[in-house]
C-alpha cells in the first residue's frame, strides 16, 4: 500500500519494506521481555555470578599507571570497591558509560580540567557523537473504535486491562522507507547529498500506526495517529557532566533536528505521515492534530519541534573506532583506549546509529545483543589468553 512492500518481517537484515513488528515479549505471559528476565535469571544460581542489586557504582579505580583495577559501588549508602581478577566490563548504556567514565578521568581533557577532575587519559570522543531518532505524529477523529478511549472511557480501559491480564492479545504492525520521489524534490540539493551518504537499502523514515493518540483529550471520540520516526539522522548530540556524583543525572544535549537535513526529512515525513493518514479510509472530518491550520513547511517543522519526542534509539557517546580516530573511544573489541583492562560492552560504542530499533530491529539485526554476543567471544578468548600465560 502507498509504496509499501511486504517483507518477511524485520529480522531478515531488510527493513524497507512493512511488516509485524518485531515485540520483545515472553510469548507466554505476553508482558516485556529485557536481557534481565531473558538471561540473567537463568544464570541467577551459577555459583561464579553474584549480583548487587541497587547498586550505583560510582567511579571507576585504578593503579597508579593506567590499568582498571576495581568499582567504587555504593549500595543503600554504603560505598566498597569491587576488584576485578581480569578486567572491568561497563554496560551502564549511552547516558551513564560516558558518566562514569568522565567522572573518572576519562574523557576530553579540558571538559575535565573545568571540572577539576585529575586527568587519567584524554580521549575526546567521551560523551559525542550522540545520535537519536526523533518520533512524532499526525492524528485523526477516526470511524471505528481504538484505543483512545483507555484514556477517556473508564469502564473500556478496565475491560482492556482484564483482556490483557487474562488473554495477553494484541497485534502491531510497522514500515520504513526511504522517502519517495514524490516528497524528495522538495529537498535541497545538499540535503540530497548528505542522504545519499547512507546505504542504499537504509531506510530513512518508520511508519507506526498507533491506535491511540499522544496529546491528552478528554472527548469521547476515537483518535488514531501515523506515528513516524526519522531513522537516518545527520544530528549528532553529546553528554557531559557537571559533577562526578553518579547519583546526579549527566547533562544532555541531543541537538534533535539541528541539521537542515534532518529538519528536511522531519518535513517531508510528517507530509508522508498525512498521506498515510488519510489513505487508512476511517478519518473523520478534519485531521485533528497538528490540524489543517499547519501548512507551510516552517508551520510543520515549529509543530514538529514543539511535539516531538525520541523514539529512545540513542547511541554513539564512546565510539568504536581505528587507533588513529582522535574520536573514537574503544576499539573493536571494546577496549578503552589509552587505559588497560577496561572494556565497554553497550550501545554506547555504535559508532553511528543504524535505521531500526537498538535492541529490537535492525539492519544489523537485534543490535545491542549481537553486540554484546560478539563482544562476549572477545572476553571468553582474553580469558583463555590470560589463563595459557
Ligand atoms: C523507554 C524506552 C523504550 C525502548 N523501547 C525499545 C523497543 O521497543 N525496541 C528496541 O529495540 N529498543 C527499545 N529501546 C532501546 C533499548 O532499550 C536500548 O537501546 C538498549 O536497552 C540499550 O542497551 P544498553 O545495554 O546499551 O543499555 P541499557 O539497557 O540502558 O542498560 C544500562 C544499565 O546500566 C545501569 N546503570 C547505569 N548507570 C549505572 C551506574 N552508575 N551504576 C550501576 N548501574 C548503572 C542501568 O540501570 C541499566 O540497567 C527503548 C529504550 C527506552 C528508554
Amino acid at each position: 500500500m502507498l509504496g509499501f512492500k511486504s517483507i518477511p518481517g524485520f529480522n531478515s537484515g531488510q527493513l524497507i519494506g512493512f511488516s509485524e513488528f518485531t515485540l520483545s515479549i515472553d510469548p507466554e505471559a505476553a508482558t516485556r521481555s529485557s536481557s534481565e528476565t531473558s538471561f540473567l535469571q537463568d544464570t541467577l544460581d551459577r555459583p561464579n555470578l553474584l549480583v548487587h542489586q541497587r547498586s550505583l557504582a560510582k567511579s571507576l579505580v585504578f593503579n597508579n599507571t593506567t590499568t582498571a583495577t576495581s568499582v567504587l559501588l555504593d549500595t543503600f549508602g554504603k560505598t566498597y570497591s569491587l576488584s576485578a581478577r581480569r578486567e572491568v566490563i561497563l554496560a551502564a548504556g549511552v547516558f551513564r558509560t560516558p558518566q562514569l567514565l568522565l567522572a573518572s578521568g576519562i574523557g576530553s581533557a579540558a571538559t575535565l580540567e573545568k571540572l577539576g577532575v585529575p586527568l587519567r587519559t584524554d580521549l575526546p570522543g567521551v560523551g559525542q557523537n550522540l545520535h537519536d531518532q526523533p518520533f512524532f505524529s499526525v492524528s485523526y477523529r477516526v470511524n471505528v473504535t481504538t484505543n483512545s478511549e483507555l484514556t477517556t472511557n473508564q469502564s473500556a480501559a478496565a475491560k482492556a486491562a482484564n483482556d490483557y491480564l487474562t488473554r495477553q492479545s494484541g497485534r502491531l504492525s510497522s514500515g520504513w522507507e526511504k522517502l519517495p520521489e514524490s516528497y524528495r524534490v522538495n529537498f535541497t540539493k545538499s540535503a540530497r547529498t548528505e542522504l545519499a551518504q547512507f546505504p542504499s537499502h537504509w531506510p530513512e523514515i518508520e511508519v507506526v500506526p498507533s491506535a491511540a493518540i499522544t496529546i491528552p483529550v478528554t472527548d469521547q471520540a476515537q483518535y488514531a495517529s501515523i506515528q513516524v520516526a526519522i531513522s537516518s539522522t545527520t544530528s549528532v548530540g553529546t553528554v557531559t557532566i557537571n559533577t562526578t556524583d553518579l547519583s546526579k543525572n549527566p547533562i544532555k544535549d541531543p541537538k534533535w533536528l539541528s541539521t537542515e537535513t534532518d529538519q528536511q526529512v522531519a518535513v517531508q515525513t510528517l507530509k508522508r505521515a498525512r498521506e498515510i493518514g488519510q489513505a487508512t479510509g476511517v478519518v473523520m472530518g478534519d485531521e485533528y492534530a497538528p490540524g489543517p491550520a499547519v501548512k507551510t513547511d516552517a508551520d510543520i517543522l515549529a509543530y514538529i519541534k514543539k511535539t516531538m519526542t525520541t523514539f529512545h534509539h540513542a547511541v554513539g557517546t564512546c565510539k568504536m573506532g581505528k587507533a588513529e580516530d582522535s574520536s573514537a573511544v574503544v576499539n573493536t573489541k571494546g577496549l578503552v583506549k589509552g587505559v588497560e583492562k577496561l572494556r565497554i560492552v553497550d550501545a554506547s560504542i555504535f559508532p553511528f546509529l543504524p535505521p531500526g530499533h537498538t535492541q529490537g530491529v535492525g539492519v544489523l539485526k537485534i543490535m545491542v545483543d549481537a553486540l554484546a554476543e560478539k563482544l562476549a567471544v572477545e572476553i571468553l578468548k582474553s580469558k583463555v589468553s590470560a589463563e595459557s600465560i
